[in-house]
């Protein structure tokens, strides 16, 4: 198959060219798309063969249920079973943004699209060519991150095309995407809502529109005896081929001790990728240093994440040791992404 890649203006649409990628989603096809999270590979949600199409073309396990994408807030009751208070106000808040609710699904939703769960993950994202995608497709968008499965996610249309490239005829390139992390998930179909999945909507925002918001537990280490709630969290996932490894504490420490697991490892003969910030990348003088932006603006670093790791892949670094970033309001969702890439390695100093 030809792969297309299509560069779409985001403030301009191309009316010809989305309902071209259009009439694919309501034949069954799938087209890979902007969102303001990562790049999404999508999909007829309702439809349950196209649905396995995108399994098939990221490698995906079955049982890990993809993200249904919606552009109007009424399409929701049209998914879920119930829209309770909680869902609707969530909704009302935070749509479009990068926030996924998991509800429990009715019988419009194919079990292929959940992964055979009685529940399904809702979200509206804030990105115009999506939100057209999801018009022109009929509706309902049933779409993962468009990376080859356990590969960072993609956050530019050439991410998708070299995982992608002649498994599905169509990108749609919007250029850089804008938060860089995969949407918040929320479970409200327990007693207490709860954080399946850290993101840009932190636990303080969304307790402020509905009061106590939990964090699933088996987020927390690796070895948690915990299941994670959302089953695409026990996935070696969002991982570089190199070993990452994390420094964690005091920052003249963290720098330091770069440094000292650096020349180790070019002692080694190990080819050696750092992640430094703007503050301290010039400290840094052996190995590949790259800097992931400054600590003053948090939303930098989390669009520049998955770009570097895929970068690192590119020049075929064997170690890459990376400084922490759990003092930062993202804080959070970066470090769960960092953690996960690590295998959770961590060097406290
Ligand atoms: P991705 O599409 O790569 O952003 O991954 C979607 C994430 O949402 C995965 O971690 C899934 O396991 C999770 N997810 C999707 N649907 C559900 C659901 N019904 N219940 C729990 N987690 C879900
Ligand atoms: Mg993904």
């Amino acid at each position: 198959m030809i792969t297309e890649i299509r560069k779409i203006d985001k403030n301009q649409i191309d009316r010809e060219a989305m309902s071209w990628a259009g009439e694919i989603i309501r034949q069954g096809g799938l087209v890979a798309f902007p969102t303001e999270t990562v790049y999404g590979l999508g999909a007829d949600a309702r439809n349950a063969s196209a649905a396995k199409k995108i399994y098939e073309a990221k490698g995906r396990p079955s049982d890990n249920p993809l993200i249904v994408h919606i552009a109007e807030y009424q399409s929701l009751s049209e998914l879920a079973k119930e829209v309770t208070p909680e869902a609707r106000l969530l909704a009302e808040t935070f749509w479009p943004g990068p926030l996924t609710l998991i509800v429990k699904k009715n019988d419009t939703v194919p079990n292929e699209t959940t992964g055979g769960l009685d529940t399904v993950a809702v979200r509206m994202p804030d990105h115009s060519v999506a939100l057209e995608l999801i018009r022109q497709g009929g509706g309902y968008i049933a779409a993962p991150s468009a990376n080859t499965s356990g590969k960072p996610s993609p956050t530019r249309a050439e991410h998708v095309a070299f995982d992608l490239d002649g498994k599905i005829p169509l990108i749609l390139d919007g250029g850089p995407v804008g938060v860089g992390i995969e949407s918040t998930i929320v479970d409200l179909t327990g007693d207490c809502p709860m954080i399946l999945r850290p993101g840009y909507i932190t636990r303080e925002m969304l307790a402020e529109v509905i009061g106590d918001v939990k964090v699933d537990p088996a987020l927390a280490a690796a070895d948690s005896v915990e299941k994670p709630r959302a089953p695409g969290m026990k996935y070696r996932h969002y991982a570089p081929q190199a070993e990452l490894v994390l420094v964690d504490g005091d920052p003249e420490r963290v720098v330091d001790k770069i440094n000292e697991l650096a020349d180790t490892a070019i002692a080694a003969g190990w080819k050696v990728g750092i992640i430094g910030t703007d503050e301290t990348i010039l400290r840094y003088s052996r190995g590949e240093t790259v800097s992931i932006g400054t600590r003053r603006d948090e939303d930098g670093i989390a669009q520049n994440l998955y770009r570097i790791l895929r970068e690192f892949d590119d020049r075929k670094v064997d170690k890459i040791y990376s400084e922490c970033f759990s003092d930062l309001r993202i804080g959070q969702a970066v470090m769960n992404r960092l953690l996960k890439a690590a295998a959770f390695h961590i060097v406290e100093v």
